[in-house]
């Protein structure tokens, strides 16, 4: 027998427009006892059949939805919204020319709580939620038979694991273990990835739509790239014949990478400076120094995890922001994303007009960007936009 929860009145209409999540003040009662991510049913007061979902007692999220048809959450359900998730990725691969996409975007690709990213045939899953360990044998069994040759790694070292009652946990789940850098394309760049020890699956899928937009304001320029990372934007920088790039971050192990891969897509090493540093510090340094550029490229690390993060969230977003624009040149460009699901896009704005404010520089709005095409948004969860930026024209 499926356990069954029963919703309280009126909190089954966000279901009716299949939104997968039900919070524990929804729920009026449960029948049956279920497990850490077991499957239950969940019915309107009036007993009316709704969805299937993964139950997670220790969340404020009791309940993910899976489906909302009548069908067995094993192998089969997996392949099929994996062989859905394949369809779009496949185009983007050819268009793009990628060997490493998100393949799965939990909620926005109808499995709740799981993230993976392909690199290759590397499959590097993130397992976010109760239900989504509690599926693992299936997902994985369902990889397997779509990708015989196929590894799979698993990177579930989250700190959310712990809202739902789950330690952290990686390593090989299947085939063989990642070599330390795994050369991945993008739009034509090679770059090398290390899944095992890198951030997040080993790399920032999510900006290759904005590093492609960039490249239209970048020839023959002066760029700081902030928040460097492995040098992505810089790479393609120097793909777009910018002037030269500086590239800024405080891990050493990234500022190597950045390096070889700037060496490895045979770019001009002289155009290229990699600066360990703390942002924050060194962008005061260059302002008092009188150090300008033509373009800024601020891309930093999530800022707020949670609400009572997001003010000191704001504060920092301004902060960096201003600095970007008083070292910019009359007429340079500023390009300013923030991946902190918290803030919206509005918000984003507002900060930015901040900035502009306490920077005493007149700034305009040019263009909006938001997460790669490979994170896709469902209409039925708008939560799934969390990376927005802009670029600006500042006078
Ligand atoms: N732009 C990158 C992704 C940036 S991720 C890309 O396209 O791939 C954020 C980076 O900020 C991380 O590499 C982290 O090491 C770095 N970082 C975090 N805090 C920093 C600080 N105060 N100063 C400089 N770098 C910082």
């Amino acid at each position: 027998m499926i356990p069954s929860v029963y919703l309280v009145k009126g909190r089954e209409k966000s279901l009716h427009r299949r939104h997968p999540w039900i919070f524990s003040r929804g729920i009026a009662r449960i029948e049956g006892t279920p497990a850490l991510g077991e499957t239950v049913d969940v019915f309107d007061t009036q007993g009316k059949w709704l969805a299937r979902g993964a139950f997670s007692p220790h969340s404020q999220i009791r309940v993910r939805v899976w489906t909302f048809e009548q069908e067995d959450i094993n192998v089969a359900f997996f392949i099929k919204r994996l062989t859905q998730a394949h369809a779009l990725r496949e185009h983007l691969a050819l268009r793009d020319d990628l060997t490493a996409y998100r393949f799965i975007a939990s909620e926005s690709d109808g499995l709740p709580g799981i993230t993976i990213d392909r690199y290759e045939d590397y499959f590097v899953c993130q397992l976010l939620s109760a239900g989504a360990e509690a599926q693992k044998e299936n997902l994985l069994e369902a990889l397997k038979t779509l990708y015989p040759n196929c590894s799979i790694y698993e990177r579930s070292d989250v700190s959310v694991r712990k809202k739902e009652g789950l330690k952290e946990r990686t390593g090989v789940l299947f085939g063989d273990t990642p070599p330390a850098s795994l050369i991945i394309k993008e739009h034509g760049i090679k770059m090398g990835v290390d899944i095992v020890h890198g951030h997040k699956t080993g790399f920032y899928l999510d900006q290759r739509d904005s590093r492609h937009a960039a490249m239209k304001y970048l020839s023959q320029k002066r760029v700081l790239n902030c928040f460097s990372y492995t040098g992505a934007f810089g790479l393609y920088a120097l793909k777009a014949e910018a002037k030269e790039v500086h590239n800024i971050d405080v891990s050493e192990l990234a500022q190597n990478m950045a390096k070889s891969n700037t060496q490895m897509n045979g770019f001009d090493l002289s155009k290229a400076h990699f600066i360990q540093a703390d942002v924050f510090k060194l962008l005061r340094e260059y302002r008092e120094k009188g150090e300008r550029f033509d373009v800024v490229i601020m891309d930093p690390p999530k800022f707020a995890e949670s609400k009572s993060q997001l003010q000191g969230a704001c504060r920092g977003y301004k902060d960096i922001n201003m600095l970007a624009m008083q070292i910019l040149n009359p007429g340079g460009i500023l390009l300013t994303y923030s991946c902190s699901g918290l803030m919206d896009s509005a918000l984003f704005q507002k900060i930015i007009a901040d900035a502009a404010v306490d920077a005493h520089r007149s700034v305009q709005f040019i263009e909006r960007f938001q997460q790669a095409a490979d994170h896709p948004v469902d209409t039925a969860y708008p939560e799934g936009f969390y990376l927005k930026g802009f670029a600006c024209y500042v006078k």
